[in-house]
């Protein structure tokens, strides 16, 4: 029997990013190793200084070669990420894959409108003349849903507004039709409801042109509209890694449960009070030896300061690393 087991779209492994000061070394991302499947929306969460943004844009090579060191694999659609020359980079960006930011005045320039950058990246990243190109602009903001499109694509972008411009971003992201989008929190600076529509019009998107995801949030709420499978990180390194609705079922890491009762919507009555994580997030330049949650954990013992834990399998597809797992569930 001949069992074709699909590759996957992303596979990371052993990934570690160091950035490189006259004065210290920030260890942002730890030995990360994660995989994502073709049509699949992975979740990378947790809170600022995670690693989760470093990660993920490390999967563009996007950071300083002067001052970064950057160690492990990375492979997407089967291509070495790492050994790629400038040249073979530029055009993976935007047709292989692409991204989009928390700001999306960041991706435009001010002193051109929408449409002229959107055309531009398509005829950069597809190879398409300009009336080709201009059709497929006006098309990439047809499907993001945003009203009148001929007339927003002669808009500069300070003419639009916050969620406006965030369709645009993902027009432009999208328009060349790669097969990989990276979303480093662009929902965050959106107000409650424009935040969602973002988020469901990512959604429908995925499902539409088959579409691959990494989506990096510290909100717990937007993981739970967008992903199909979860990754918590903690002091640059994945902690616990499991399907969505596995996840939120049974929580197995200290700091994800933490994370989870630090929500809202985790079950509060009226008049109780919101759980808080006590202490702040380690100091990057002097990770401790061993499990970096120890000095905020109530479960932290000798062993946990002193290495680093394994990866244990919950189940075949819930994973943590964590000393006193299962007794920490
Ligand atoms: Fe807490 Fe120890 Fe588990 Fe780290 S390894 S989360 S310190 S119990």
């Amino acid at each position: 029997m001949n069992l074709h087991v699909p590759q996957p779209i992303v596979s990371v492994r052993d990934l570690s990013v160091h950035f490189h000061s006259a004065s210290k070394i920030i260890s942002a991302v730890n030995g990360v190793s994660l995989t994502v499947a073709r049509g699949e929306s992975v979740a990378l969460i947790g809170e600022s200084g995670s690693g989760k943004s470093v990660t993920l844009r490390s999967l563009m090579r996007l950071h300083p070669e002067k001052t970064t060191a950057i160690k492990g694999r990375i492979e997407i659609d089967g291509a070495d990420v790492m050994t790629m020359s400038s040249s073979t980079l530029s055009a993976f960006r935007g047709s292989v894959t692409s991204m989009i930011f928390q700001e999306p005045l960041l991706a435009f320039d001010p002193v051109y409108t929408v449409g002229e950058q959107i055309i531009e990246s398509v005829r950069r990243h597809c190879r398409l003349s300009r009336k080709d190109a201009r059709a497929v602009a006006l098309e990439a903001l047809r499907s993001v849903r945003i009203p009148s499109p001929e007339q927003r694509l002669e808009a500069y972008p300070h003419e639009m507004s916050g969620g406006m411009r965030q369709r645009a971003m993902i027009a432009l992201a999208l328009a060349c039709k790669p097969r990989l989008l990276l979303a480093d929190e662009p929902t965050t600076a959106l107000d409650a409801t424009v935040q969602i529509q973002i988020l469901l019009l990512l959604r429908e998107l995925q499902r539409e042109m088959g579409l691959s995801i990494i989506f990096v949030t510290h909100d717990i709420g937007a993981a739970v509209e967008i992903a199909d499978r979860v990754a918590v990180m903690y002091g640059g390194r994945i902690v616990e890694e499991a399907p969505l609705a596995t996840l939120l079922a049974n929580p197995c890491h200290p700091y994800t449960v933490a994370l989870l009762s630090s929500r809202p919507e985790g079950g509060l009555s009226k008049g109780s009070r919101l759980e808080t994580i006590p202490g702040s997030p380690p100091d990057l330049s002097r990770l401790p030896e061993g499990c970096a949650f120890a000095a905020r954990c109530k479960y932290a013992s000798e062993a946990c300061k002193k290495s680093f834990p394994g990866r244990v399998a919950v189940s075949p597809e819930h994973y943590v690393s964590c000393h006193r797992f299962p007794e920490s569930a």
